[in-house]
């Protein structure tokens, strides 16, 4: 007669905490399309408040994603879609900046911006 001698109990394995990563979906704010990254660009609203395209997705401030497709660029600046994403107010100026963008989306020629004109109106 022998007892089992008690070694080392099993050990329990411990389930974790299943911990979902989060992977920014990139969705386009316009048709609502997950994009993949490339077909994406990237608005943002710095925390000046100022609305400025991002290509290189790294500028600080809420941003929002526009697919490449022109409709979507469009919708944009036609409806307040990408305003209440921003949560900002689109002025006039940030419309045709967004639309101007849009519409050389293809052909990147802009050598220079125009710099930084504009009078900010109180
Ligand atoms: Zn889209």
């Amino acid at each position: 007669m022998s007892m089992p001698l008690p070694g080392n109990p099993p050990r329990r394995k411990k389930s974790k905490p299943v911990r979902v990563k989060h992977v920014p979906v990139r969705t386009c704010v316009a048709c609502r399309e997950p994009g993949a990254k490339r077909g994406l660009t990237r608005i943002v609203r710095t925390p000046e408040g100022a609305v400025l395209i991002d290509p290189t997705g790294k500028a600080n401030g809420r941003g929002a994603y526009l697919c490449d497709k022109p409709g979507c660029w469009d919708r944009a600046v036609t409806t307040p879609l990408l305003a209440r994403s921003l949560n900002v107010d689109l002025t006039q100026e940030t419309r045709d900046y967004i639309k101007e963008f849009a519409a050389g989306h293809s052909s990147p020629e802009e050598s220079h911006q125009a710099g930084a004109d504009s009078k900010e109106l109180a």
